[in-house]
């Protein structure tokens, strides 16, 4: 027998738990969007995702592929744009002084 309530109620344990837990990658990558477009929207995206934030200074895997879609952003958009000190302020804001 399913239990809707039930199941619910553990789904929303685990939501809970990850909350307070340390980011995994795949939880990281799926959000590294929403950390970009809160900086270009003008948000302290350190700030607003901490744990993001967090994710990224500490793993040079993710960094990669953060850094790597900062490029592809960077190469769509218009050169005149501000859009690219953004990122770089963003950029330099996950990576820890060793890593530079
Ligand atoms: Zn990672």
């Amino acid at each position: 027998m399913f239990d809707r309530e039930i199941f619910k109620a553990v789904v929303g344990e685990i939501d809970d738990t990850r909350e307070v837990e340390k980011l995994g990658c795949d939880d990281c990558f799926e959000r590294v969007d929403g950390f970009i477009e809160a900086e270009l929207s003008g948000l302290n995206a350190s700030e607003a995702m901490p744990l993001v934030h967090e994710h990224l200074y500490i793993c040079g895997e993710c960094r990669d592929e953060f850094g790597a879609l900062l490029e592809a952003l960077r190469a769509v958009e218009d050169p005149s744009s501000p859009v690219p000190e953004v990122l770089d302020r963003l950029w330099r804001r996950v990576t820890p002084s060793y890593a530079r």
